[in-house]
């Protein structure tokens, strides 16, 4: 069973609650303990006018309260001051009836504390006087003589007056709860929420706490991690959807060659009287569409074979200039085959880098092909390398058709063609720049498109420099 956090807080607050209450009770107990030990003890108690007061006024010792900062003063019974020592608050030798009853009843209300005996064969008034230096008024007293209808009267309020301070008490705890809970459950409840869309498939969720505290850190873990799964997620979706379009291309690619193939065999088969022209024509596209196929199947084994983890470069120590001069010599009798024309600028240094020479040639190869393929005779193929910071850039361009701007990413992905229907006259496998860029890429370099260079298509070749 769920405990919740809000019965929690307000268990704990209410035992809290339990607890102020116990230590208020024992507060007054020692409160009145207090008072009667501190009463006891003060100056005012150690000399009482009982205890110095004589039948002859004149035969008083006020010494010790005077030195204790008290004051004694005798009144006779025509309310004159006839004796007077230390600390006076009565001021005057002559008081009126009137006067001296004031002074009677008003005493307790001083910052001063009066005993006051009558001695009545004296006929005096012996007050003896004590600044007052501390008063505690509070305390508890048992005493079985009360009048019943006062203790009954006290015991009302003390009870009316705990039960307000207990309710007070009580509404305060659970509120407090409440809010301190709150604190806790309203962003868990948040995280909790923004976990469940998670689960649910919405990986846009994000909790925005508005706080500072460990939540905020919990929060922002909560937040990256859903950042992580929606960036995975949309490339798991793309990479899905890349896959499905490779299938369908595949298969689309195939079918075409696949399909006459077998047209053209069933024709051999079933036609008896083929002349030796049209055997040769038939074998002729038989052969042609099996190229095809296989070219097609060849690049693919290469692409994906380039994916797997067993694929490995053997890569040497190479000087990249010279290693370009010698491909470009390669390039220039299948270029003037072609009909077009070339021009390489190389720089004479000595630059080395690491390579495997087979696997990057087919970079040139690819593009070369690529080249001839979509442009006219008459076309300038050039070839050029320069330094850029700690890479070795390779420029091959040339002046002819060119590649549309929006397709200057997508062009390397397997199967895009500026022209679809130009694919069948051509005859590339539409892998080509995608196993080009793949080899660079295995190089730690990259292979691009660069539109800016001029109007034809300029493929920029990097590696890093050793
Ligand atoms: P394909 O087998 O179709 O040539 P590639 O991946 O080698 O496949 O090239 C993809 C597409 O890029 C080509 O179909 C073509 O439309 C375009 N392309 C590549 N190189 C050039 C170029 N030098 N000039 C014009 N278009 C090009």
């Amino acid at each position: 069973m769920i405990k919740k956090i809000s019965n929690q807080f307000l268990s704990s607050y209410l035992f809290v609650f339990l607890l102020t209450t116990m230590v208020t009770t024992l507060a007054v107990v020692l409160l009145s303990f207090a008072s009667g030990l501190i009463e006891g003890r003060l100056v005012k108690e150690r000399y009482p006018a009982r205890a110095i007061i004589k039948e002859d006024y004149t035969q008083i010792d006020a010494s010790a309260v005077v030195k204790n900062g008290g004051g004694v003063q005798v009144v006779n019974k025509d309310y004159q001051v006839v004796y007077s020592e230390g600390l006076d608050t009565i001021g005057k030798s002559q008081l009126s009836a009137e006067e001296f009853t004031a002074f009677l009843m008003e005493s307790s209300d001083q910052p001063y504390h009066y005993d006051i005996v009558y001695q009545p064969q004296g006929e005096y008034w012996l007050i003896v006087t004590f600044p007052t230096s501390i008063r505690l008024s509070f305390s508890v007293v048992h005493n079985p003589a009360a009048v019943p209808d006062d203790m009954a009267m006290a015991s009302k309020v003390i009870a009316a007056i705990s039960l307000i301070y207990l309710t007070i008490l009580a509404l305060l705890a659970s509120g407090y709860s409440r809010f301190m809970a709150a604190q806790i459950t309203e962003p868990l409840h948040q995280l909790s929420e923004g976990t469940r869309l998670l689960r649910a498939g919405d990986y846009s969720a994000r909790v925005d706490l508005k706080l500072k505290n460990e939540f905020a850190n919990l929060q922002e873990t909560f937040n990256d991690m859903a950042a992580r799964i929606e960036q995975e997620m949309t490339l798991r979706k793309k990479s899905e959807n890349d896959r499905r379009r490779l299938i369908l291309d595949i298969s689309h690619d195939l079918k075409n060659p696949l399909a006459s193939i077998q047209g053209y065999t069933e024709l051999c088969m079933k036609k008896k009287d083929l002349s030796e022209q049209e055997r040769r024509e038939y074998l002729q596209a038989i052969y042609q569409n099996s190229h095809r196929a296989n070219l097609l199947l060849a690049d693919l084994f290469e692409l994906s074979q380039m994916d797997s983890p067993q694929f490995l470069l053997k890569p040497v120590e190479i000087e990249v200039c010279e290693y370009l001069r010698q491909i470009c010599g390669a390039l220039i009798p299948p270029l003037e085959q072609a009909g077009f024309q070339y021009e390489f600028d190389i720089p004479e240094k000595n630059i080395p880098v690491r390579l495997d020479p087979p696997r990057f040639s087919r970079i040139f190869q690819n593009l070369t092909d690529n080249a001839v393929r979509y442009n006219r005779p008459g076309t300038v193929i050039s070839v050029s390398l320069r330094e850029e910071k700690a890479d070795v850039v390779i420029c091959f361009a040339d002046d002819g058709c060119g590649i549309p701007n929006h397709l200057v990413e997508d062009i390397f992905k397997p199967f895009v063609r500026v022209d679809d229907a130009r694919n069948s006259k051509t005859g590339g496998s539409g892998l080509g720049l995608a196993i080009a860029k793949k080899i660079a890429r295995a190089h730690q370099g990259d292979l691009t498109l660069d539109i800016k260079y001029n109007n034809g298509s300029a493929f920029m070749i990097r590696i890093p420099k050793i």
